[in-house]
């Protein structure tokens, strides 16, 4: 009995057919979003009843409906209508790769456990550092998500920066990072999970373009030096999550430099602006940072999740983890032995899916997406700005668009009130998929452009789409 079911799961010709029917039903899938033939980007269910359809399926759902289902209740990021959050649409080539690593589920953590990944996830790391613009001794590993690639770079930071010895004997004395207020929720994670506490975490105001004000940077320092703190680290965001403005890079490097602190830029969406030759200069200053994070599953195209976290030194890639004459000694010889640099143990053979885009498109489809995508950003500002019932909270740098629906004499409170319900019924109404932001206490409307296929008429359709709410809504005056 219990044999014929372990036959049964690994049945290789149960395998393929699975796998035949999988791809064609995928493929016809990608035809009808990438082209909007579907009716919404978003059918939404509410929590209760999902829960319900799911735990009646798994009593009396019809197996050979279980993909078709579980399309019709996701969030089809293929489709252009999908503007919100700022996950890739994955190119199919990499949904290929992931079945491919998850076979072979090589562990990674040791080289034997993963020798082509590890070769590849090699040479992967040193094309986003030679693009960085770093010349020499650089290197860097691929590791589960932005979030704790930033808490690793931080504590290589506290590794390289504080003399004492704190991994290992714990807090002799108060210490800090300095980061935007409009950074990334997980810096202020990783802070904390380090233990550094609130007061540890020197939140630099934002100027009116949400991002840092370079010219308050020494203010901060000594405020925090006066109450003792000892700041190690400076965290520029390349862009920050909710705006999408990038920090002045330079004039972080030139305040690191002085104060002989880490300099890491969470790139983790805008630092694939490094292949653009046209907005690469967003980036300028980053070639002065320590450390570097670039999510895979942001701006480059791949499924979630993968992230690079890039040194400027090799050597500090070996030091989050480990004491420091310990990592010194081996840095070199030991790049093969991923586990020892990164928080996970087991993790996925991540590298696939950059080495193919890699080897299948070049790099050039990352600057060709980046191109497009903060191109038509632009464009869409135009339209917004050129519009009497729009918004726009900044300028976009990247292909982040934040704005809201706008009525002369209406007060801030009510078209936070207004902006809010607008947002809800486009939830509800699943033709466009927007999201929403606070900014400086003001409601907005946020649109991310990941999908390759978004165009100028989606955009003034979401436009139309919104106006038809407001009016529905009487929001007019
Ligand atoms: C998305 C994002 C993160 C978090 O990355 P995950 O991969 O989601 O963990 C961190 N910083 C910035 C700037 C981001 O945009």
């Amino acid at each position: 009995m219990e044999q014929d079911l372990l036959q049964r799961a690994y049945d290789p010709n149960a395998f393929y057919e699975h796998a035949t029917a999988l791809t064609t039903q995928l493929t016809k899938y990608l035809k009808t979003t990438l082209s909007s033939n579907i009716e919404q980007t978003l059918a939404f269910i509410d929590p209760e009843i999902e829960l319900q359809f799911w735990r009646n399926f798994l009593n009396e759902g019809d197996p050979t409906t279980f993909t078709e289902s579980i399309l019709a209740h996701t969030n089809h990021i293929h489709d252009p209508r999908y503007m919100g959050h700022q996950v890739a649409a994955p190119a199919p080539l990499t949904a290929l790769t992931g079945l491919l690593g998850s076979l072979l589920n090589n562990g990674m953590a040791i080289y034997e456990m993963g020798m082509a990944p590890t070769a590849m996830e090699r040479i992967v790391t040193d094309t986003l550092c030679e693009n960085i613009g770093w010349s020499h001794g650089f290197g860097g590993f691929l590791t589960s998500g932005g979030s704790l690639a930033n808490l690793t770079a931080l504590l290589a930071a506290r590794k390289a920066i504080v003399e004492h010895d704190v991994w290992n004997l714990g807090y002799k004395q108060p210490l800090g990072i300095m980061v935007s207020e409009e950074a990334h929720y997980c810096v202020d994670r990783a802070a904390r999970i380090m233990g550094l506490g609130e007061k540890g975490i020197v939140k630099i105001k934002a100027n009116s373009n949400y991002s840092i004000d370079g010219s308050t940077l020494d203010a901060h320092y000594e405020m925090a030096a006066t109450k003792g703190i000892k700041i190690f680290a400076i965290v520029g965001s390349a862009p920050s999550t909710a705006t999408g403005a990038y920090d002045n890079l330079m004039a972080i490097a030139d305040f690191a430099k002085r104060k002989k602190i880490w300099f890491h830029v969470d790139g983790a969406h805008g630092g694939a602006a490094i292949f653009s030759k046209k907005y690469n200069a967003l980036l300028q200053g980053i070639e002065h940072a320590d450390s570097v994070v670039i999510d895979g599953h942001k701006m480059m195209l791949m499924p979630a999740i993968t992230t690079a976290l890039l040194f400027q030194k090799a050597s500090h890639a070996h030091a989050s983890f480990r004491q420091k004459a310990d990592y010194l000694l081996s840095e070199e010889e030991d790049w093969f032995n991923g586990g020892k640099r990164t928080f996970e143990c087991t993790k996925t053979m991540m590298s696939l899916h950059w080495y193919a885009l890699i080897k299948f498109y070049g790099t050039d489809l990352f600057a060709a997406y980046v191109d497009r995508q903060y191109d038509l950003a632009r464009t869409f500002a135009e339209m917004l700005l050129a519009h009497p019932n729009f918004q726009l909270a900044l300028l976009p740098q990247a292909n982040i668009v934040c704005f809201r629906y706008h009525q002369d004499g209406a007060s801030d409170e009510v078209l936070n009130a207004w902006n809010l319900s607008l947002r809800e019924s486009l939830l509800q109404d699943g033709s466009f998929y927007v999201v929403q932001t606070k900014l400086k206490n003001v409601w907005y409307l946020r649109t991310t452009l990941m999908n390759p296929f978004t165009t100028k008429s989606h955009l003034v359709g979401l436009l139309a789409k919104i106006l038809e709410h407001a009016s529905a809504q009487n929001l007019f005056a």
